[in-house]
């Protein structure tokens, strides 16, 4: 049995900031949480700052931290960007892909992250041809998470067609394992480990056809799996769908039985009333990546209309533009701030909610993104007393946080009772920067 006691100088408890916190853990969750600890006990961690919940990372695609920067420079649309984004896919390996992911979820553990979702496509080998293992490319992304010390769901996911009645371009039969149901024997073969997850996806309803929707849907549902879909990232999108199915992908999923509680939407961007009555009332998710949808030009998402009807919200950097769950927060008030020319959509509050419970919970992780005994023992301290964060009264450490300080505040993150950053340094990779440079130079055209 391993105990362990944190001292945190100040915690977020759902709703306040409380000072003096004690933390017992004990096997990786919290056995137990003491209020009025003005000073920490002996032989206890300090952790300085206000103490969160660990963060969700609700929508990755590791391999796209290759491109950031390069993607930069001219101009273009989504899908001149995509074309950027297969030149990499292209040249990916399990082993050149576990050394980049190792290094990316490294940099999510330095910002606070303690779970990522995995949105996973790159399957098979060169012109599709499946690797010894079939999973070799999913096996290198678990061993990822667990070397840079996050936990990982794991959301395998089904791509199969290039649009609607259209075959897999030549990039794209990497992605592919012919139909559903080979996709669902191939993942099947994935077993779930302490810090791995397995769930479903559907790369979107351009790549899975409507006839075999259902299949993902099944295989998710058996094993009350989470399920996510990209869902009207581009209006192109809904103008083909529109064409070949006479509705809405939102109305195409839900005529599958794609939607509910255990599914999550991304992006959710460009859509009706209709559909967001239909996300809403099934109690599907909404996971929003403001850094991301704003980078590739994609829109502002209806976020705060989808959850009066009853989606979850949760956030995702999802191209790793930048990978700061602080600033996905702020980002998805801010935009409505500025589509509505009014404040105060959602509280600091709120917003920590969505990078942290509702992220869990959509990620599978029920038990964890809160500092309560039971849960899991994750959670990240954001400094109060850096340029960024100091002033303010510690009460507001929330505000601050959400409002103010950005992924290089945080100096501890905690992961299952182990500290794997410390005073802003990580424990178990050494050198992180350098990591990511060694990794994406080896991906280098
Ligand atoms: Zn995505």
């Amino acid at each position: 049995m391993t105990t362990k006691t944190y001292w945190l100088e100040h915690a977020w408890l759902d709703t306040h900031v409380e000072p003096g916190v004690a933390l017992d853990t004990n096997d990786g969750r919290i056995a137990a949480v003491r209020t009025a600890v003005p000073t920490p006990p002996p032989g206890a961690e300090i952790l300085r700052g206000l103490t969160l919940p660990g963060l969700a990372n609700a929508h990755s695609h590791a391999f796209h931290r290759a491109l950031r920067g390069t993607v930069q420079v001219g101009s273009g649309t989504f899908w001149t960007w995509r074309e950027v984004m297969y030149s990499v896919a292209d040249r990916l390996t399990p082993e050149t892909y576990h050394t980049l992911a190792r290094a990316v979820y490294a940099e999510m553990a330095l910002a606070g992250v303690t779970s990522v979702g995995e949105f996973h496509y790159v399957h098979h080998g060169p012109g599709g041809i499946p690797y010894a293992d079939p999973n070799a490319m999913g096996e290198a992304l678990i061993a990822a998470a667990a070397e840079a010390g996050i936990r990982i769901t794991l959301l395998d996911t089904a791509y199969l067609s290039s649009g609607f009645g259209q075959p897999p371009t030549t990039h794209q039969l990497r992605f592919s394992d012919g139909d559903a149901e080979a996709w669902a024997e191939r993942s099947s073969v994935l077993k779930e480990r302490d810090h791995a997850r397995i769930g479903a996806a559907i790369h979107s309803v351009r790549a899975v056809p409507a006839d075999q929707l259902e299949t993902v849907a099944r295989w998710a549902e058996e094993r009350r799996a989470p399920l996510h879909v990209h869902l009207s990232e581009q209006t192109a999108e809904n103008e083909a769908c529109l064409e070949a199915h006479g509705c809405t992908p939102t109305q195409l999923l839900a005529l599958h039985g794609v939607l509910g509680p255990r599914t999550t939407g991304v992006h959710n961007t460009h859509l009706t009333a209709e559909d967001i009555s239909l996300i809403g009332g099934s109690g599907t998710g909404t996971c929003m990546c403001p850094t991301t949808e704003r980078d590739l030009a994609d829109g502002i998402g209806p976020a705060a209309a989808l959850q009066n009807e009853g989606s979850p919200l949760s956030l995702g950097s999802d191209s790793h533009a930048v990978i700061d769950l602080l600033e996905e927060a702020r980002a998805m008030e801010l935009n409505e701030r500025l589509r509505t020319r009014t404040r105060g959509h959602w509280t600091a509050a709120a917003l920590l909610r969505a990078a942290s419970a509702d992220g869990h919970a959509a990620l599978g992780w029920d038990e964890a993104g809160t500092l309560e005994p039971g849960a899991l023992a994750d959670f990240t301290t954001i400094a109060l007393d850096s340029v960024r964060t100091a002033g303010p009264l510690p009460r507001l450490g929330a505000e601050t946080a959400v409002f103010a300080a950005s992924a290089a505040d945080v100096s501890h993150t905690v992961v299952a009772g182990r500290h794997v950053v410390r005073d802003g340094a990580h424990t178990l990779v050494p050198d992180v920067p350098k990591a990511l440079a060694d990794a994406v130079e080896a991906l280098r055209a």
